[in-house]
């Protein structure tokens, strides 16, 4: 279902919950090129508008014979809900590759780096 009337790249996700729940998400195009949003932030920000914040796994297809890690924001926001999740791969083959979430960012910002420090 990607909308990608400029690039022609389609994405697809498929965000698994500890629930069991599926989430998809496909990548959404705009002229106005940076409000693009990918299919795997599309998947988490229908799921988080859903209640689930919990998830297992995400599932990246595309058309691309190469394996098609996310990009560093969805990476970030991934991390938000579950650093460890499992992230599988898949090329236009068919071919599968999974990690984990934690090798692709090894170290995300989080809460901890938004607080204060205290006084002395
Ligand atoms: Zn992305």
């Amino acid at each position: 279902m990607a909308y990608a009337p400029y690039s022609g790249f389609r994405v697809g996700a498929a965000l698994l919950t500890v629930d069991n729940s599926i989430f998809t998400g496909c990548n959404v195009e705009n002229s106005c090129y940076s409000l693009t949003i990918c299919a795997e932030r599309n998947a988490v920000f229908k799921a988080v508008a859903e209640g689930q914040t919990r998830f297992k796994a995400l599932a990246i297809a595309s058309d691309s014979k190469e394996f098609l890690p996310p990009c560093g924001a969805c990476r970030q926001v991934l991390s938000e809900f579950a650093p460890r999740m499992t992230i599988i791969l898949s090329n236009a083959a068919g071919q599968t590759r999974s990690m984990s979430l934690s090798k692709l960012l090894p170290k995300p910002a989080n809460l901890k780096h938004l607080r204060k420090r205290s006084a002395r």
